[in-house]
């Protein structure tokens, strides 16, 4: 058996990123990686400014409270005043450009209206007081986002603080999905005895497209050898990754192994961990014969096939998709349960984090219970043959830094 983390190296050492890429609007670029380093042409702010509504003064001009000063100009945001006159105090407001000369902004709060029109300032500014600087945000030429960034909001607005209308993009990486299994149904239908539905399919859609990969659904591998050869070949046609989930179990016939291998080739992978075992990996297409695509088989029980995806497929498919860092960082959380039976594979358990800040775990943590999956917020990595009590401190990876 190999342990997570050989697993986790073997499938990221054959994740080729993608080299196509594309500028797109910032209206489409939620999601998508940035394919170049983001270098800034310009300077954030462009001018010191100021940070409150108020009065530009010389720090000079007012050596005690209570000063009473002309006001000489007025500066709301947008416009560039003058150069301020000694003895006098400037008009301003937040996000208006400080004049040269005036080394503090005091807020209105401590000014008030005296006679023929001044103004008396009741505090004592120090230098630079409630002043923004120009570039304190960013240098011209610096770089605000490196390349294998996943633009978020927050980085959407550095582009567009930058001035940058386009951000170049890798391409979206194209994954077909085909499930397996001879019981499931299709929701919408009736089902038949001994069937269920088919949740896995659409579960592995969103969680792909939550990641911006083109999805397409290939549908259910019928029960033929021949068929599934032929919808595995015209898969690679046009997909990158060939994603299945069941019939990877150790020791069950099924199609999808035999095809896989005959139209590329197959690794079947024993992984120490719960849930999850096994993991199909392999590759549809010859290298050098046509176009070729990455095979992944994930297992069949949706808990198994949800927290496989999770810790395995999220850091290949991100870093196929040119991510830099792929891996979340674990917490270290109080548990509010016990976990008195050791077992003898690292173990995911399907937690949420409590009101009171403890980690609490999801009672019934059988790979089918899909319930555990929508209930938690996240998963306790739990070392082969650990236990613990309630109090202890357990790893907790939320669902925030995987989804
Ligand atoms: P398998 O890996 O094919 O042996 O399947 C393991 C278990 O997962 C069986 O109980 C299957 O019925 C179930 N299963 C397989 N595929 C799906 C699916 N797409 N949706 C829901 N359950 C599934
Ligand atoms: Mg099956």
């Amino acid at each position: 058996m190999l342990s997570y983390e050989e697993a986790l190296d073997h499938l990221l050492a054959a994740a080729e990123p993608v080299a196509a890429s594309k500028p797109v609007p910032l209206s489409a670029a939620r999601g998508r990686i940035l394919a170049e380093s983001l270098v800034s042409t310009v300077t954030v702010p462009p001018l010191d400014n100021s940070a409150m509504d108020g009065y530009a003064v010389r720090c000079g001009d007012v050596p005690q409270p209570g000063i009473a000063l002309p006001v000489s100009q007025r500066i709301p945001a947008g416009s560039v005043g003058q150069a301020l006159a000694m003895g006098t105090a400037v008009r301003i407001f937040t996000g208006a450009p400080v004049p040269t000369g005036a080394d503090a902004v005091v807020m209105q709060e401590f000014c008030e209206h005296g006679q023929d029109g001044r103004i008396i300032v009741n505090q004592v500014p120090h230098l630079g007081q409630h002043i923004r600087r120009a570039g304190e945000d960013i240098a011209a030429d610096a770089v605000v986002l490196p390349t294998g960034t996943r633009l978020g909001a927050a980085e959407i607005g550095l582009a567009a603080s930058i001035g940058r209308a386009t951000v170049p993009v890798k391409r979206r990486l194209r994954v077909a999905l085909l499930s397996t299994g001879d019981e499931l149904t299709e929701p919408g239908q009736p089902l038949p005895p001994g069937g269920i539905y088919n949740s896995n399919r659409h579960f592995l859609r969103a969680l792909f497209e939550g990641y911006g990969c083109a999805v397409t659904d290939a549908g259910h591998v019928s029960d033929s050898f021949t068929e599934t050869r032929r919808s595995l070949r015209s898969a690679a046609e046009s997909h990158d990754l060939i994603v299945t989930s069941g019939g990877v179990s150790v020791g069950e016939e099924d199609h999808v192994k035999s095809a896989v291998e005959a139209e590329g080739a197959l690794s079947l992978w024993k992984i120490a961990i719960k849930p999850g075992n096994p993991l199909a990996f392999g590759q549809v297409g010859k290298v050098g014969a046509g176009r070729t695509a990455a095979f992944v088989g994930l297992p069949g029980n949706p808990v198994s096939c949800f927290v496989t995806f999770l810790l395995f497929l999220r850091p290949y498919v991100l870093k196929r998709m040119g991510v830099k860092t792929t891996l979340p960082v674990a917490r270290r959380l109080i548990v509010a349960s016990d976990w008195s039976k050791p077992e003898s594979r690292r173990s995911f358990l399907r937690a949420r984090i409590a009101p009171d800040g403890r980690v609490e775990l999801y009672p019934n943590q059988s790979s089918g219970v899909l319930t555990s999956c929508a209930w938690a917020d996240g998963l306790v990595d739990v070392e082969a043959q650990r236990t613990f009590h309630a109090g202890e401190p357990v790893r907790y990876l939320s669902f925030a830094d995987l989804l």
